[in-house]
Order: C-alpha cells, then structure tokens, then sequence
C-alpha cells in the first residue's frame, strides 16, 4: 500500500529491501540490486537520468546564448567598425588622389580625405598619429557616401541611412553621428512619444 506516490524516478525499495526501485509513476520496477548495504558510503546516489533536467539545461543555454547574443549582437550594441581599427591601405595621404572631403570635426587642423576604405583625417595617417578621425566607407554592409560623411562633418549627423543590416542580419535605420569625437550610431524614433512640452516654465518665472 502506498501512502503516497512519490515522483518518478529510482528509490528505496518501498519495502525497506536492500536496493532502489524504479518509479515510473504507476507502478516499481525490479529492484535493483545497486545499493547492497545502503549506509555504508558516501558515494553520490546513483545518478538519475532526468530527461527534465536535459531540456532544462538546454533550454537554459539558449536563454544565455540569446541573451548574450543580443547584448553583443544586436543592432543597438557597439560591435560595429566605424573605420577605427586602422585597417586603410594607405600610409600617406596624397592630395591629389586622396580627394579632401573637409576640415576634420576632431583636431579641426586635418582634411578628411577619401582614402581606399575609409575617410579618414590626414593626421590619422600621418606620424606622428594625433587624430582619430575615421569613418569605414562600409558600415554594417552598407556604404557610406561621402556626401553624407561631409554632412557628418559639417553638421555633426548625417541624414537617416536606411539598409545598414545588422549582424542578425535586419535590415535598420539610423543616423551617423558625432559625439564626444566618436561616430556612433543614432537611431531612428520609433514613435514621436506625445512630447510633454511643458509649456512656457519661462512665462512663469517672468
Ligand atoms: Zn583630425
């Protein structure tokens, strides 16, 4: 007679016999003659194969890598080469090849010049190296026009840049913008929030 049906699994014979019995969850298995004189070591029970416990785990790895993966990958985090890992060709600038787009918006002392894989401040190329202006001609497989980049250098923000793809492959919209001497991305407003304009706190202080 069961008290009560305990969960699946190996256990003590019901009967206090030597040795485990299979629950299945209606009815025991054999007994299992694994464990002859039950308090003798401290071996760890025998392990239960828990199906559960696979899936459970599996489960928990895609949680992880999905989590990780969005935190690295995904179109809002900063994985993306602007052009500041140095990788142009050239070692000089040459005026006359190198097209010079505009007064560079970091040292505001170099052109930027079309280069072979970027657009890049002369002092970026030039020893000693004392600017870090760069921008990738292709960002995020899109291709970045020099009139927006000369826009990026006058204005501080280019116009909104639609099919950068991102590296889950979605395709996303965004500004390039200057900031803090970095060009980083500046995403399209999904939904103008209805803008609290506190209207005319300056009326009030008058
Ligand atoms: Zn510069």
């Amino acid at each position: 007679m069961q008290p009560q049906h305990p969960q699946p699994g190996w256990h003590p014979d019901p009967s206090k016999a030597p040795g485990r019995r299979y629950w299945d969850g209606r009815t025991w298995g054999p007994l299992a003659p694994d464990a002859p004189a039950a308090p003798e070591a401290p071996r760890p029970a025998p392990k239960k194969f828990s199906p559960w416990k696979v899936v459970t785990a599996v489960v928990g790895a895609l949680i992880f890598m999905t989590v990780i993966g969005n935190a690295l990958g995904d179109d809002k985090k900063p994985v993306f080469d602007f052009g500041g890992n140095g990788l142009d060709v050239e070692q000089t600038v040459d005026k006359e090849k190198h097209e010079a787009i505009g007064l560079c918006p970091i040292c505001h002392k170099g052109q930027v010049h079309v280069l072979t894989r970027s657009f890049a401040c002369e002092n970026t190329i030039h020893t000693p190296k004392t600017c870090s202006f760069r921008v990738s001609k292709t960002i995020l497989h899109r291709e970045i026009p020099k009139e927006q980049v000369q826009k990026l250098i006058t204005t501080g923000k280019t116009d909104l840049l639609h099919k950068f793809i991102s590296r889950k492959g979605r395709p996303f919209s965004a500004y390039l913008k200057l900031e803090n001497g970095k060009v980083g991305f500046e995403f399209e407003e999904k939904k103008p929030k209805s803008k609290k304009k506190i209207a005319a706190p300056k009326a009030a202080a008058a």
